[in-house]
């Protein structure tokens, strides 16, 4: 990137992207990144063409413009996250792959404290560095490399061609919305990681989890066992027939199995004695039980298929059957999607959420 930064580095980095069991890295010379306006002077120079978006490698423009398209395509209909994007200075970048991304980042002091998140991500990450100008900075790779290779049935490969750059830039946008929320309110982390996120989502019984009766349950709780005015969630009514992607595959080794949870309407026979929660944590653990307990990657997805903006195929199409039933945290998230704002108590309420306060939102 040939932006000049502040060589000042604080101690604290919070990334997020498709990550896993931190992988060893190749070798890569450092790529030199382009602004994408010489690169391609035809296109649409709003954000994030706006001297945001740079290109490190020789993608196509065809490529390029799988970024750049759905970030311009936010500003109709989700201004409010458009502003905050551009507001916030988030940058994007296209890489050939992670080895690059990682070179990249160490060579440019104000990203280096990413790299490390970045070298475990598959198709994407997004970085918030706490040095400098605070920058946060969403890569995309051309190519995605898997963490667990020639493991499972049949074996995962050991990288593919990202399946959609589009769906994958939408993903790593809602990390970047996320960050630049907390950035906004002067904070090192985004809502997703706040105590009434957690309590939103709340998957992990005595430490997140809330159910005060019928009338306050986290989603959890809810599509196990419902509340006032809904019963428990029928499982072929939520993860229907759909297979795990390999991404998916990859990353939910090793309790994600190649099944679908349903034919038709029947449940498969390895999913009969489960509970919809515990097949969400056993088929996508990387969204709702994560080693870290921060759900950003419900928010992240959730984010992706709000925009209404995902293409085919979907990267995620098992755990996408989801966000719709996570109704809490699908709420909290889109209330700042919509109006930059908590959820406020009333709709905690009308939807039996778990009551928090605004300041839950800014506090882990
Ligand atoms: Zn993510």
């Amino acid at each position: 990137m040939n932006i000049k930064r502040p060589l000042a580095l604080g101690a604290m980095i919070i990334g997020v992207g498709f990550f896993g069991a931190f992988a060893h890295q190749a070798q890569a010379a450092v790529p030199t990144c382009t602004d994408y306006r010489t690169i391609n002077p035809a296109a649409n120079k709003e954000y994030p063409n706006d001297g945001h978006y740079f290109v490190c490698f020789n993608a196509t423009n065809q490529a390029a413009e799988q970024i750049r398209l759905p970030v311009r395509s936010l500003k109709n209909g989700s201004a409010n996250v458009w502003n905050t994007l551009k507001n916030q200075n988030v940058q994007y970048a296209f890489f050939a792959d992670r080895a690059d991304a990682v070179a990249w980042m160490n060579a440019n002091p104000a990203y280096t404290p990413m790299a490390a998140t970045a070298g475990s991500a598959r198709c994407g990450s997004t970085g918030f560095s706490q040095g400098g100008t605070k920058p946060i900075l969403v890569a995309i790779y051309e190519t995605c490399t898997f963490n667990n290779p020639r493991k499972g049935t049949p074996p995962l490969p050991t990288n593919i061609l990202n399946p959609n750059l589009r769906n994958i830039t939408l993903h790593e946008t809602g990390h970047a919305f996320d960050f630049a929320i907390g950035k906004s309110q002067g904070l090192a982390f985004g809502p997703s990681s706040s105590r009434a996120f957690k309590k939103m989502v709340g998957t992990r019984p005595g430490v997140d989890q809330v159910n005060n009766g019928p009338l306050e349950r986290s989603d959890m709780v809810k599509i196990d066992i419902g509340d006032q005015t809904h019963g428990p969630e029928d499982k072929c009514g939520l993860y229907d027939s759909v297979a795990p992607s390999q991404l998916e595959r990859d990353l939910g080794y090793p309790t994600i199995l190649n099944k679908t949870v349903c034919t038709g309407t029947t449940v498969n026979p390895d999913f009969v004695g489960m509970t919809p929660s515990q097949v969400a944590k056993q088929q996508s653990p990387y969204f709702v039980n994560p080693p870290n307990g921060h759900y950003q990657e419900v928010w992240a997805q959730g984010f992706a298929v709000k925009t209404g903006l995902q293409t085919s195929p979907r990267t995620t199409p098992f755990y996408d059957r989801l966000p719709g039933a996570l109704r809490c945290s699908n709420l909290a998230m889109t209330w700042y999607y919509d109006f930059l704002l908590p959820l406020p108590a009333a709709k905690q309420q009308t939807n039996n959420c778990p009551r928090v306060t605004d300041n839950d939102f800014k506090v882990q």
